[in-house]
């Protein structure tokens, strides 16, 4: 593959990945990055000099190909495994749901729909075939197993979390591979849950993974937004990036398909119109910053309708608070479907409403223990596939020559997540792979 050069669009974790599949098969590899950082969506923040996740970041005991990611580019020694635990908060109380025990003791449920909201989980490890799921509505499917009390008590509320107004139109396979992925994580007789996290975040991932990257030949441009991938007859001829284009023999767009379509001027009408119409969900992340534990849990699920955020996620009772000077981290995220207004909230109108709710939520909580109040946001965060769009799902060889993409709509049904992009990176690769020597033969003739 010597002297076959590709670019990469985008720097998150699938470009990165990417970079390395390709590179170490000896294509001249150069990443095009927007921000200012690698990393994208996994990206960081400095924070009184350390490096904090921009958005909350666990690592599954069952995500292997993260860990194998991890163990090649030389950091495994800064992969830590800890146990944790997660809680319900339900008309004005918390609820441990962690272990048999809790589950059977569960109070917002009576013990048969207990029993059925484990039938739920049950069921979905026993149920391999994604397509069958993918042709059943989430409520329909939930309801039928769970039954209406459970699904208004905990599967409502869990789907409002995840898809804000948009739930009511999603296929069972959301929930499915959530609930499969999940149990991935249980260990032993007492369902213990294992994650990982990695020191100073994702990113440290990311970095390594471009050092290794750069060892291999890739180059890197951050701050180099892409401004075109031009076509010519048919086929990928570069990018334009910075007003100049910049001859590639193949492009690989890891970018979210809406934004991708606006890159491609020249391509099929009817293949832009399709990228173009796939909707994403946003995320409005804000990060609380405090000198003190506040749950026990890396997780609190909030079923009460009235807190905008959906979860608290205290991601200090995974990673080791000495790796974050000490703080204790807390998200309160929030979900937003394409038209839900609170995405153009200045960040002041954010912290006025979350913090209302959240002294509701914690009224003995000490508001000297606040130190900041970050927000956070991003507009292409997880796709929506509403039932009866798979055949929507864009190929990986596009219907340009040379021109390929791997986004997270391509990765259905898995959800998006490191383990699932890193391996569809993997596939992406083998593509090109397989087709590189014809356009060597190509370009003989
Ligand atoms: C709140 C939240 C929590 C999450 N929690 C977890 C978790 O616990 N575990 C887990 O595994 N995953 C988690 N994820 C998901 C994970 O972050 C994503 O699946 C993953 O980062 C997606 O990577 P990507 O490379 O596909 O996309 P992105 O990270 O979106 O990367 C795309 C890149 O393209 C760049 N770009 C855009 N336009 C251009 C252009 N014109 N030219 C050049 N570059 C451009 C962007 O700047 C970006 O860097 C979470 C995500 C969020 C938002």
């Amino acid at each position: 593959m010597r002297g076959s050069s590709v670019a990469v669009v985008g720097g998150g974790i699938m470009g990165v990945t990417l970079a390395y599949h390709l590179s170490r098969q000896g294509f001249n590899v150069t990443v095009y990055e927007r921000g200012d950082n690698l990393g994208g969506l996994a990206s960081y923040m400095l924070y009184e000099g350390a490096r904090l996740d921009r958005f909350y970041h666990t690592i599954l005991s069952s995500d292997l190909s993260m860990q194998r990611l991890i163990e090649e580019s030389g950091v495994k020694d800064r992969l830590h495994f800890t146990a944790t635990k997660q809680g319900f908060y339900d008309n004005g109380q918390i609820y441990p749901f962690n272990t048999p025990v809790d589950f059977l003791l569960f109070p917002p449920l009576n013990l048969f729909q207990r029993f059925r909201l484990g039938l739920q989980v049950i069921y979905a490890q026993f149920e391999s075939r994604w397509e069958k799921m993918d042709e059943i509505p989430v409520e329909d499917w939930l309801v039928k197993v769970s039954g209406r009390g459970v699904y208004n008590k905990v599967w409502k509320p869990l789907l409002r979390a995840k898809f804000d107004s948009t739930s009511e139109n999603v296929p069972a396979t959301y929930i499915w591979s959530r609930l499969r992925r999940m149990m991935g994580t249980r260990e032993g007789v007492t369902s213990t849950e294992m994650m990982c996290y990695l020191e100073n975040g994702y990113y440290t991932l990311i970095e390594a993974l471009a050092r290794r990257c750069e060892a291999q030949g890739v180059a890197f441009h951050l701050r180099a937004p892409i401004e075109e991938i031009v076509i010519e007859n048919g086929r990928v001829a570069g990018v334009r990036v910075g007003g100049v284009v910049e001859p590639y023999d193949a492009v690989i767009s890891t970018l979210a398909s809406p934004i991708l379509a606006n890159l491609l001027p020249e391509a099929p009408t009817g293949f832009r119109a399709m990228l173009a119409k796939q909707q994403y969900l946003g995320v409005l992340c804000p990060l609380l910053i405090l000198k003190k534990q506040l749950l026990p849990y890396y997780v609190l699920n909030i079923t009460d309708e009235s807190i905008p955020f959906t979860a608290v996620v205290e991601t200090t009772n995974l990673i080791d608070p000495q790796h974050v000077k000490g703080y204790h981290l807390v998200y309160l995220p929030k979900y937003l479907a394409p038209d839900n207004e609170m995405a153009n909230w200045p960040d002041e109108q954010v912290k006025t409403e979350w913090m209302k709710h959240f002294r509701r939520m914690f009224p003995a909580f000490n508001e000297a223990d606040i130190v900041d109040f970050i927000v956070q946001r991003a507009r292409y965060v997880e796709p929506i596939r509403p039932m009866g769009t798979r055949d929507e799902i864009p190929p990986i060889k596009t219907p340009v020559e040379r021109l390929y993409m791997g986004n997270t709509v391509m990765i259905y049904p898995e959800l998006g997540n490191g383990e699932a992009v890193t391996r569809f990176a993997a596939k992406v690769a083998e593509q090109v792979i397989e087709d590189a020597p014809a356009w060597e033969v190509k370009q003989a003739v």
